[in-house]
């Protein structure tokens, strides 16, 4: 090592100054030697310093993500955490600052203990970092909850109620973009048979491949729900009244050709609609629903347009 960098190095080292530097996507290595006080509140393993700090450190997990798109973003200036506190191997707390910083082409993460009259202003910090974390957390479970409020529990798509608040918008939507809107009412044939003869379990699976299929063959914007028993219905944004009828086709096909262990083949009957301006949405679905009756009426496993 060349004279100079070793002497930066000893002078790092006595100043309780850990380096970090950055060789990939959350990829680091250490750089020089790790001060007791981080090896104390990040454990080395064998292969020498802790190069994952953020798996000890609530904290730092925070602050390594947001590093992440601040060195992806190639910013220049520093970026800091602020001062919070860490509880060691010995139990004693230590004051800590992080600071990413970029250095030519090097990205390097400074980890540094703070001196003893940081101390009271680290513990008000901490307080506030532990509501913060908390508030991360209730933040988390209500998106977590939020989301699996609008899923129907068995199928994992859209329950019914969201589908009803979603229509609207996606009228508005495609009215405000100019864009066609279609929608298909899907309902299984003689599902009360496939319950009959082999059970409400198999019944349930039966469903529940229905919700596989139509969530792997849609695109992502397209809305999939569950709308009642056995009955389904998808809206299609952005596409025309004969996309729409092949992808109905295309559906109709995959379901009746699908095969999986423990699960009956079925076949299901399909209505197609292209919603007209000005019409309510309740309108709307009912215009749908009657042409699913119709491809009921006609045989069923069959699609009809409305
Ligand atoms: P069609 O071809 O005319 O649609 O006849 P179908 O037998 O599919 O329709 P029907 O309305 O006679 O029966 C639907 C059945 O779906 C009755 C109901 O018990 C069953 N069902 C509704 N929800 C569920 C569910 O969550 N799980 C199971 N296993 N069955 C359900
Ligand atoms: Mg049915
Ligand atoms: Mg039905």
């Amino acid at each position: 090592m060349k004279t100079k960098e070793h002497l930066a190095l000893q002078v790092l080292h006595a100043l309780d100054i850990a380096l970090l530097r950055r060789v990939g996507v959350k990829k680091y290595e250490f750089f020089g030697q790790a001060p007791c006080f981080y090896d104390n509140l990040f454990p080395p393993s064998e292969d020498g310093p802790c190069v994952e700090p953020w798996h000890h450190s609530n904290m730092l997990e925070i602050f390594f993500e947001e590093v992440e798109h601040f060195f992806i973003n190639q910013a220049t200036d520093v970026f800091s955490s602020g001062i919070w506190q860490e509880e060691g191997k010995t139990g004693d707390e230590s004051a800590l600052i992080a600071i990413a910083q970029t250095f030519g082409c090097e990205q390097v993460i400074i980890i540094r203990l703070l001196q003893d009259d940081f101390n009271e202003r680290s513990a008000i910090l901490g307080k506030a970092r532990a509501q913060l974390l908390e508030n991360r957390v209730l933040t988390r479970s209500l998106e977590l909850y939020k989301e699996k409020s609008q899923l129907d529990g068995l199928t994992k798509v859209l329950n019914r109620a969201t589908f009803m608040e979603s229509l609207p918008v996606q009228i508005r939507k495609s009215k405000s973009a100019g864009h066609p809107l279609s929608a298909i009412m899907l309902d299984i044939d003689d599902f009360k048979v496939i319950n009959d003869t082999l059970g409400h379990i198999t019944g349930d699976q039966v469903l529940r491949t229905l919700g596989r299929i139509l969530r792997a063959n849609l695109r992502r914007d397209d809305i999939v729900a569950r709308y009642g028993g056995e009955e389904f219905i998808i809206l299609l944004p952005a596409c025309e009244l004969w996309k729409a009828l092949v992808i109905a086709e295309k559906l109709r096909e995959t379901i009746e050709g699908h095969v999986a262990d423990g699960v009956p083949q079925f076949t299901a009957s399909m209505g197609c609609g292209l919603y007209r301006a000005g019409e309510a949405p309740d309108s709307y679905i009912q215009r749908v629903d009657i042409a699913m009756y119709e491809a009921k009426r006609n045989g069923k496993n069959q699609v009809c347009m409305c």
